[in-house]
């Protein structure tokens, strides 16, 4: 019952005048009241069963019942109800009996005058001992919790163990709580560590309250291992410890940094690779280059037609080979060259860019238009190759009569999107990955010339930058190229 409510009383009274008198006294204390009154065992049990009461008041002897077999009931219900026996003529020894049972209290009906004090003593009393009963299940339930949980916890007052869980003896090889309650934590952890925590850690406790961090432990057995532990100081000064082992994922965090530093030597050593090769390739072809042209030359209408055939073989083939060098000279030099970034105004870059592409944009007629560009932290000669790139394959790959490029702008958390898109052939999405990697074509050399390294470098570049490149288009619709620069390009 809280303040405002009303008090369920059940009164067990044969006497309807009886049960007002008992009411009356009641109300006239101020009492709200729910009541209802029965006089047989069944109606009893049934209203026992189906409400709640907040105070059970019994007349002591009924036709056919009485208060000692109600009051029975309620005990073998579980009930915790304010029993309150009211009687025309009880004994003393009767009254005393009834108390023994487990009466909360005892009247005569002509003397009423305390009843509502009792009733409202008693169901204070019980609403305490229910608190009590909920608070005690609660505890049980955290217990039983602390008890399930997989980290080990343990509780420290004045540097030795109070209570520990069950994970924290498993973690630290100890069988039972006993070998460790009322000892120092001290033997339970490397002496640098105990060092550390007593000096370092402790007053920053004080403080803060909380820590978590890292020490080496000791388990029974003497073996060592890695712990992460957190601290949480107590108003009372006990401090609760919740700790875990470690070792496997230091051992897998030891393997990932290898692994690492492994593929940044392989990558390093492959990028190195690829422009050496490259680099030393070149010399050796354009001897076979120039001593074809040499031969054909020399030799002209002294061979067959067979034999100047493959003479011309071996000279495209050899320009074919110089072409894809360069290409991947020019690629791997992306990934070679220092990357620094500076203050890169992205406008003046495209005007730079459209100015160098001016005789390619006059003779297509191609209408070019822009968003007002911001100045990023990028590296520019990068950045430039790049609009480079996408404007000519815009040109490049439009056979509209006039092509027409936008070039927009969005930035979203710190990110800038820029979208180059044109109006051109477009590409069927099932190829807007491939066409990102090295040497990928979607048309012979016949159709549109290139060797198919333009978005490969595109890519690689943007990756340098910490972004991303991505291309939306369908075939006939036109293309629009995105590329993101991270929050850590913005100025
Ligand atoms: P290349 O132009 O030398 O072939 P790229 O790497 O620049 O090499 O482009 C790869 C392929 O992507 C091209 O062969 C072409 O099929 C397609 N492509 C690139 N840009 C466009 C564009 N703007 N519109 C349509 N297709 C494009």
């Amino acid at each position: 019952m809280t303040v405002g409510e009303s008090l369920q009383v059940l009164l067990i009274e044969d006497s309807e005048d009886d049960a007002l008198l008992a009411i009356r006294a009641l109300k006239s204390s101020h009492l709200r009241l729910d009541w209802q009154r029965v006089q047989t065992v069944e109606s009893f049990c049934a209203l026992l069963k189906d409400q709640t009461w907040d105070v059970i008041i019994a007349d002591y002897h009924l036709p056919g019942f009485d208060a000692p077999a109600a009051l029975e009931m309620v005990q073998k219900s579980d009930l915790d109800i304010p029993f309150i026996v009211i009687s025309g003529a009880i004994g003393e020894a009767a009254a005393v009996e009834m108390m023994k049972a487990g009466a909360h209290d005892y009247f005569m009906k002509d003397n009423l005058t305390r009843l509502a004090e009792a009733i409202r003593r008693e169901v204070r009393d019980a609403k305490v001992r229910q608190e009590h009963r909920d608070a005690e299940v609660i505890l049980k339930q955290q217990q039983a919790a602390i008890e399930a949980v997989i980290d080990g916890i343990a509780i420290v007052k004045a540097g030795t163990y109070l209570y520990l869980n069950h994970a924290y003896l498993e973690l630290f090889g100890y069988e039972d709580s006993t070998e460790l309650v009322g000892k120092s934590w001290h033997s339970l952890y490397i002496a640098e560590d105990v060092k550390r925590l007593e000096n370092e850690i402790f007053p920053l406790l004080a403080q803060e309250q909380s820590w978590r961090g890292e020490a080496i432990a000791i388990r029974k057995d003497g073996s060592t291992f890695a712990q992460e532990i957190s601290l949480t100081l107590t108003e009372d000064g006990t401090i609760v410890s919740v700790c875990r082992d470690i070792t496997q994922r230091k051992q897998t965090e030891q393997q990932l940094k290898q692994l690492n530093a492994d593929l940044l030597f392989s990558n390093q050593e492959l990028g190195q690779f690829a422009y050496v090769a490259s680099h030393d390739l070149q010399e050796p072809l354009r001897k076979i280059r120039s001593f074809a042209e040499l031969l054909s030359e020399r030799y002209q209408d002294q061979l067959d037609d067979v034999a100047d055939r493959y003479i011309s073989y071996i000279t495209n083939g050899a320009i074919r080979l110089q072409g894809l060098i360069d290409d991947l000279l020019s690629y791997s030099r992306v990934s070679q060259a220092e990357f620094n970034v500076q203050e890169t105004n992205l406008e003046v870059l495209l005007q730079q860019v459209t100015s160098d592409l001016e005789t390619l944009i006059e003779t297509r007629g191609v209408i070019i238009s822009m968003d007002p560009l911001p100045t990023v932290l990028a590296n520019p000669i990068q950045i430039q190759q790049l609009f480079q790139n996408l404007l000519s394959n815009a040109i490049k790959y439009c056979q509209a009569e006039v092509p027409k490029i936008h070039i927009g702008i969005t930035q979203a958390h710190g990110t800038w999107t820029i979208a180059i898109k044109d109006n051109g052939i477009g590409i069927d999405p099932q190829f807007s990955e491939r066409i990102f990697v090295i040497f990928q074509r979607l048309h012979n050399r016949n159709t549109y010339t290139g060797t198919g390294i333009g978005l490969a470098i595109c890519k690689k570049i943007i990756e340098r930058h910490g972004g991303q490149i991505w291309v939306d288009s369908q075939e006939g619709q036109g293309s629009t190229f995105f590329f993101s620069l991270p929050s850590s390009c913005d100025i």
